[in-house]
């Protein structure tokens, strides 16, 4: 740290994404990415933005709003594009809290406690309940900012609409947040709500279900006053939150639905049986409605396991401390890819016996 830095940043503890290693041909599933290529359509689509990369891109992103706002039945004045949807939670947490706290589970996307650090917020972390789930009464006076990722990370557990409905109808004088990075592998969303509720925004990715994670492209969805305030950040930060070729492919991939369907059809059927081989071998998993699995050995533990998977070039996800301990968020490739490491597990979990 240089003796410049300002004083309110000079504690701040970066979020710590999962690895990237390139030393060798690791099987990657500790980040959640796709292991899909991005559909046809949208890399033709960057490809030609790409030829036009002189010129900034259309500040107003219209062409991308519509498009997005027409995919998920809402309006464009509903919808603002930005470079991930990190950098929509960015922005809820500079424009609603601080003044207030913010609100979110004690087990859920690590990265809400860095941005409340960086904006100098002070939150509140509600305990899980005892399965990992998240208890709706418990955000009822919340008194802050609530966030809630559903389906929730890293347990993959989702909340009906009728109980993301509970939480937002109970907290009109609080904005909540609704973060739908993984929805699209068996949730039911809540846009349809943000017609009736003027707290509510939610925040969408392409970096999943899309396979765009390397583009950058995610989207807050919400009433206009609500997209009217993160405009205001948006344009006092960089009126070119999203790079022209990402646009363009971000644009192209709505348009190539049934590429879209196809590949979260595949992660839901290779989660399903990659579920039924961990629960075979002894583990004990949550009913996960994401692109991965959050699951405990009965007897092998959690570093261990980890330690192993490395080993046998497997990357994995794990929380350390408390009650993830034992767990491992595996995220879900290809159904050949899973079956690979199950074939691992086995042996892994057997040995230790
Ligand atoms: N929310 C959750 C729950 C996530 O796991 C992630 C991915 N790390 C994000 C948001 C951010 O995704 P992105 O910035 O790639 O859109």
């Amino acid at each position: 740290m240089s003796r410049f830095l300002s004083e309110k940043y000079q504690k701040l503890s970066p979020y710590v994404p999962g690895e990237q290693p390139r030393d060798r041909g690791y099987i990657k599933l500790n980040t959640n990415e796709s292991p899909f290529p991005p559909s046809e359509k949208a890399i033709r689509g960057a490809r030609e933005a790409a030829e036009r990369l002189m010129l900034y891109p259309d500040p107003e992103y219209k062409l991308l709003r519509e498009a997005f706002a027409k995919d998920i039945g809402v309006k464009p004045s509903q919808v603002i594009p930005a470079n991930g949807s990190d950098e929509i939670l960015d922005m809820a947490f500079a424009a609603y809290c601080g003044d207030s706290p913010a609100v979110f589970p004690d087990i859920t996307y690590g990265f809400y406690r860095v941005f409340a650090n960086k904006r100098g917020a002070p939150f509140r972390e509600i305990p899980l309940g005892g399965g990992f789930e998240v208890v709706p009464a418990d955000y009822f006076a919340a008194e802050g900012t609530v966030f809630l990722a559903n389906p929730n990370a890293p347990t993959g557990k989702l909340l009906s609409l009728k109980d993301i409905e509970s939480v937002v109808a109970a907290n009109t004088q609080n904005v909540v947040v609704i973060d739908e990075a993984y929805i699209d592998f068996g949730g039911e969303s809540c846009v349809g709500l943000i017609n009736e509720y003027e707290n509510l925004l939610v925040t969408r990715t392409f970096s999943k279900s899309r396979s765009m994670a390397g583009a950058r492209l995610g989207f807050g969805i919400a009433c206009e006053s609500l997209i009217q305030d993160l405009e205001t950040l948006r344009r006092s930060t960089n009126p070119y939150n999203v790079n022209a070729m990402t646009a363009a492919a971000g644009i192209c991939s709505i348009a190539d639905r049934e590429y879209f369907d196809s590949c979260r059809a595949e992660i839901i059927r290779a989660r399903g049986e990659f579920t039924a081989e961990l629960k075979n071998m002894g583990f004990s998993c949550t009913d996960s409605k994401a692109n991965f699995v959050f699951a405990k050995h009965k007897s092998v533990g959690g570093g261990e396991l980890y330690e192993k998977l490395r080993a046998n070039g497997v990357l994995v996800r794990r929380f350390p401390g408390g009650r993830t301990e034992d767990h491992l968020r595996i995220t879900i490739g290809t159904s050949e890819t899973m079956r690979a490491v199950a074939g691992i597990l086995k042996r892994i979990t057997e040995e230790t016996k």
